[in-house]
């Protein structure tokens, strides 16, 4: 009994790769190269150097003080919000852009509906030189123009997608059309544990780096490498997958996905997927989505840009339906609350995201002498204005 993947991208009966006949070259050479590339000593070398060195891992693990006297448990922050960019993203962005060099390809493309994904994708190919488009959709690009402002300084274009609902999902099938069309020298880096196998395998792996240094940090201050608890925010679940990754198959350690319940899980505007989601197929994998009673996907909503996601991870959708994660919806109005807590507790003001991973403190109770790891994902600079307006500052 595993939580990984298996050899055919499957977590339960969650996964695989889902995808039009003529993706199935692209996919095909990634998914027989994959792992062979990362076991290569100088792809790790390569990996863990910019790591350390670009982005500035390994990411402190804080014991959060105020927090834990306020919540009567041990609370430690795994500081993502420090990494380059300030957020998870480029850990895995940092992984594909070295496997794409592997793969001999030298144009990147990626879609993008926050605009987060783009920015870190953006990011690595200019540390690289590598041509870069990155498909957005026409109402996300006017949305979100601080992130296009910062892709097209770091060199790259932004595609707006104009059909449909010109957000996400119609980003995402420009993205497949255009790797469908360049087969051969363009790698398409896609931003979370979701997509087709490998890529959820693959993005988790890369992401994996957060619960290594989590073992390891915890044994130094608590004497054992597992917490009892780890806590993340899900939108596609690449945080949380890298935050759970070594501690899957450790029932000892508890697992807690958080997900955005928007205005109220039976609102209609929520991105409460586990909550809410049926079987059915997204971006090429089996897994949960939000969806009509004739399959049409329906449009997430959430505060936060990066919770705002219609389906998560095949490893999740397992996680939920085997019991091995315990899943929470938080509200706009619990997450906002609870960021600002934390910004005046701690001194650390969390992106939205992540505000919801720690607005479960007010709802789930854990022992006094609990270890409960919130893995920080992101820094709330990019969330000011919202929190702005919302609070009246
Ligand atoms: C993008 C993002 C998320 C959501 O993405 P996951 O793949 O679920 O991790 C969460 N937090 C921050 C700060 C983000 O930028």
């Amino acid at each position: 009994m595993t939580y990984h993947a298996n050899e055919k991208g499957y977590y339960g009966e969650f996964g695989g790769a889902f995808i039009p006949e003529m993706l199935y070259p692209n996919t095909e050479e990634l998914r027989q190269n994959y792992l062979q590339i990362m076991e290569e000593p100088s792809f790790i070398e390569e990996f863990r150097g910019l790591l350390k060195d670009y982005v500035g891992r390994p990411t402190p693990l804080y014991f959060a003080k105020r927090l834990s006297d306020k919540y009567q448990t041990k609370i430690y922050l795994k500081r993502e919000d420090l990494c380059h960019t300030g957020a998870h993203k480029v850990n895995n962005t940092i992984g594909q852009i070295l496997m794409a060099k592997r793969l001999g390809k030298t144009r990147i493309i990626a879609e993008t509906g926050a605009g987060q994904h783009g920015v870190a994708t953006a990011t690595v190919c200019a540390l690289m030189g590598i041509e870069c488009v990155v498909y957005m959709g026409e109402i996300d690009i006017s949305r979100q123009a601080p992130n296009v402002a910062r892709m097209k300084m770091l060199g790259a274009e932004v595609r707006p997608a104009l059909s449909g609902s010109r957000t996400l999902k119609d980003a995402t099938n420009e993205a497949i059309r255009d790797w469908i069309n360049n087969p051969v020298n363009t790698h398409y880096i896609i931003g979370s544990v979701v997509g087709p196998h490998p890529y959820p395998d693959m993005v988790a792996r890369f992401q994996a780096v957060i619960s290594e240094e989590i073992q390891s940090q915890l044994l130094e201050k608590e004497g054992t490498p597992n917490p009892d608890y780890i806590v993340a925010c899900v939108g596609g679940g690449s945080n949380a997958a890298g935050a759970y990754y070594h501690y899957l198959d450790n029932e000892d350690v508890g697992i807690i996905a958080v997900e955005a319940a928007g205005k109220g899980i039976h609102s209609g505007e929520s991105a409460a997927t586990s909550a809410l989601g049926k079987v059915g197929i997204i971006h090429g994998s089996k897994t949960l989505l939000m969806q009509t009673s004739d399959g049409q996907i329906t449009e997430p909503y959430s505060i936060s840009a990066g919770l705002d996601y219609p389906g998560v991870g095949p490893m999740h959708a397992n996680l939920f339906t085997s019991g091995r994660g315990e899943f929470i919806s938080i509200t706009d109005d619990e997450a906002m609350n609870a960021g600002l807590l934390v910004s005046q507790l701690e001194g650390i003001i969390p992106a939205i995201e992540t505000s919801h991973a720690f607005a479960i403190f007010d709802y789930r109770k854990f022992k006094q002498d609990d270890i409960v790891v919130v893995n920080l994902s992101g820094r709330g600079d990019k969330d000011l204005q919202t929190y702005i307006d919302y609070f009246k500052l």
